[in-house]
């Protein structure tokens, strides 16, 4: 099996988590439980988790020249990720989610800082790099019109194009047309669909590129016929990063030449392995993790 080149493109985050057992008020100060700094960022995610399986992964994104920045590029390199294009940006911070647990809930804050520094211009420069990937894989944690240049030099050059439209936002059918596959969960399914006035012929023309995953149910892919690709049944520790790792291990196996149905039932091993750890990347399996796992 030749090794095909997996390019993502996408943000770069340091997630800041703050458990607490008192909630502040604004304006005042309480003493919290614990502290943690964890690598995230849904474009890092998921090229973690490719590069966890094996796969060829280049990154493309920014992250400020602060220590968070330079400890998150290190990161990525000590995964084997290619980062010579993960360019780092004196203008703002590193992307950063500030995340408070309490009481078995969440709030978060996100900055997108030096992510919103992936511009159409930054892209532009690298169409080489993107015309040499078999693999494009998106999601819309950078500028959209930087999204819409990587799909216009991504698609001008063949490559295979998965976008994982989340967070979910308006999209133009001239983006969606030139994409392969769309992997919204069923929230962002919904959104896709309804947010924009199509007519019932384009409707259906997106439609057969969506890859619906639906948590414990696993996946439905709508091209052509309707088909399920049913999940694993795991014992769940923490959700965290299971889209991440459906949507980085999906590139994998279309990059190493799988055929869909069989790239879901992969990826939705990868998927379920993910949901028995904590944390997004830490729960990430490896190849033979997932291939014992099917056994
Ligand atoms: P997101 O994390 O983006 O909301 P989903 O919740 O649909 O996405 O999960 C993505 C994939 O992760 C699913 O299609 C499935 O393969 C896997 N997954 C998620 N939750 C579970 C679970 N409880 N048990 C097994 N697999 C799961």
């Amino acid at each position: 099996m030749t090794k095909k080149k997996i390019t993502v493109i996408g943000s770069i985050n340091m997630d800041i988590v703050t458990s607490t057992n008192i909630l502040p008020k604004m304006g005042e100060t309480v003493l919290g439980k614990a502290f943690h700094t964890i690598p995230g960022g849904k474009g890092a995610n998921q090229a973690v988790a490719a590069a966890r399986l094996g796969a060829d992964v280049s990154m493309i994104g920014c992250v400020g020249k602060d220590t968070f920045g330079k400890e998150l590029k290190q990161h990525l390199n000590n995964l084997g990720i290619d980062v010579q294009n993960v360019e780092p940006v004196t203008e703002t911070s590193t992307g950063t989610a500030t995340i408070t647990v309490f009481d078995g809930d969440n709030s978060i804050i996100v900055v997108p800082g030096a992510n919103y520094h992936v511009t159409p211009v930054y892209i532009e420069r690298l169409e080489k790099m993107i015309a040499e990937s078999d693999v494009v894989l998106l999601q819309l944690e950078i500028p959209l019109e930087t999204v819409e240049k990587a799909v216009e030099i991504a698609s001008k050059h063949h490559a295979t194009i998965i976008l994982n439209p989340a967070p979910i936002q308006l999209l133009s059918k001239e983006l969606l047309s030139k994409i392969d596959y769309i992997t919204p969960n069923e929230h962002e399914q919904e959104m896709l669909l309804t947010s924009s006035d199509w007519t019932d012929e384009e409707r259906k023309e997106i439609i057969k590129k969506c890859i619906v995953t639906k948590g414990a149910k696993g996946v439905s892919i709508l091209k052509g016929n309707e088909r399920q690709i049913p999940s694993f049944n795991v014992d769940v520790v923490d959700t965290t990063g299971a889209g991440d790792t459906f949507n980085g291990a999906l590139a994998y196996c279309l990059s190493i030449g799988y055929e869909l149905e069989e790239a879901c039932h992969f990826a939705n091993a990868a998927a379920a392995l993910s949901v028995t750890k904590f944390g997004a990347q830490g729960g990430m399996p490896t190849l033979q993790e997932v291939e014992e796992f099917l056994q």
